[in-house]
């Protein structure tokens, strides 16, 4: 790990101006309908992200714990030899990653790897690595509270507006690699960027203890020198697949027109020319707002209602901003509720299901005008409250592709 310190950080750039940036979205907002040179969405580039992920993780806290195994080739997990030969490798340090082992490998495959003289198995504490988790979650709050988890030691971060006022995202993140260095003693990388898939793949570039800068109008210099296997969800086939169209690295997959992608790798198509090119409107949705459990909107209203019509007008606007609510953060949602309360205080709220989960308002609506139309009778007295909420959330990794949008 001090090796790791002794290397000087690699900070590819300095922050961007703000200013700067607002000048294209005027132009960008120009672009957009549908014809073969522009099948992708408008770009964002106003974000300020962060990727924070830990240095071989588990190996790192266990080190922590016992600085004896920092020359040794450590490998997080069963020893296969008292264990006929079972268990995969949870991860390892990068002694052991010299070695040509990595997480997910079979442990058997590190005894092989690994000079019997250098190589030290430990059993996983997850107990342990959780509480550490949570200490470096608590930096986290004290930036922001958009913070994204990905697993135990990853993590992404918006920071476009941050509780410290710094304006500087790369600030922000060395700060809080040297807070996690200084007082638990551990390593992690950064990537900064404007979008998660770059901040991600800025984190993974320098690592380790890496930090990695990628403005606005570097980023389709910095995916051009990336290879095409470093783009997210390109897994063996489809990098196969790309390999005989002669796509090898970013730049090559640039100069393919998106129709093309899209036609022959369908939604995953549809992804990768977006990456090509820098746009990744993925939000980061706050682990708070995950662990939500319903998203609704209520009103009352004063004179009361009494027609059918002008309750569904309502209904119908509400589902239009749940839908916009729900695609905001990703999410779609399997149970509607309507809650409606007449002249005289009396209040129903009636719930259905959806076949599937969604987030389009127009299944929204069908479930709502449904149970609203078991609550008629209201209507006589007059309606004095209507809410919507819809709940029973599914997380989507990326949004669903509507070519009718375009
Ligand atoms: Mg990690």
């Amino acid at each position: 790990m001090k090796q790791a310190m002794l290397k000087s950080p690699n900070i590819c750039h300095i922050e961007w101006d703000q200013r700067k940036q607002t000048i294209s979205s005027k132009l960008q907002r120009n672009i957009g309908f549908m014809n073969k040179q522009n099948l992708l969405p408008q770009n964002d580039i106003h974000r300020r992200i962060i990727h924070l992920d830990m240095d071989a993780f588990y190996a790192s806290v266990e080190t922590q714990r016992n600085p004896e195994l920092k020359n040794k080739a450590l490998v997080i997990g069963q020893d296969p030899r008292n264990n006929g030969g079972h268990g995969v490798v949870a991860t390892c340090n990068y002694v052991a990653r010299k070695y040509g082992v990595h997480s997910a490998m079979p442990a058997i495959k590190a005894v092989k790897l690994i000079p019997k003289s250098e190589l030290v198995f430990v059993r996983p504490d997850f107990k342990k690595y959780r509480s550490v988790s949570a200490k470096i979650h608590s930096f986290m709050h004290e930036i922001t509270d958009k913070v994204e988890s990905i697993a135990l030691d990853e993590a992404y971060l918006d920071v476009t507006h941050n509780k410290l006022g710094q304006n500087l995202a790369v600030q922000v993140a060395i700060g809080l690699q040297r807070r996690i260095r200084t007082e638990l003693g551990l390593n992690s990388s950064f990537g900064v960027s404007y979008n998660k898939f770059l901040a991600k793949m800025g984190s993974e570039y320098a690592k380790p203890f890496g930090r990695t800068v990628i403005l606005p109008y570097e980023a389709k210099q910095f995916l051009g020198m990336q290879k095409i296997e470093k783009f997210p969800g390109v897994g063996p086939k489809t990098q196969e697949q790309l390999h005989e169209m002669g796509i090898y690295t970013g730049a090559d997959l640039q100069k393919v027109a998106d129709f093309v992608l899209i036609k022959k790798f369908k939604k995953m198509g549809y992804f990768l020319a977006q990456h090509a090119h820098g746009i990744d409107l993925r939000p980061v949705i706050a682990d708070s707002d995950t662990n939500r459990k319903s998203i609704g909107m209520e009103r009352t209203y004063e004179p009361a209602i009494y027609t059918r019509d002008e309750a569904l007008t309502h209904i119908r606007h509400y589902c239009k901003h749940l839908e916009d609510e729900l695609k905001k953060r990703n999410f779609f949602a399997q149970t509607v509720v309507i809650k409606v309360r007449d002249n005289d205080f009396d209040t129903v709220t009636k719930r259905r299901k959806l076949t599937k989960p969604s987030n389009s308002q127009y299944d929204y609506y069908d479930s709502a005008r449904e149970l609203f139309d078991k609550t008629s009778n209201f209507l006589e007295k007059g309606i004095r409250l209507i809410g919507v909420t819809v709940t029973d959330f599914k997380k989507d990794e990326y949004q669903t592709i509507n070519l009718f949008d375009y």
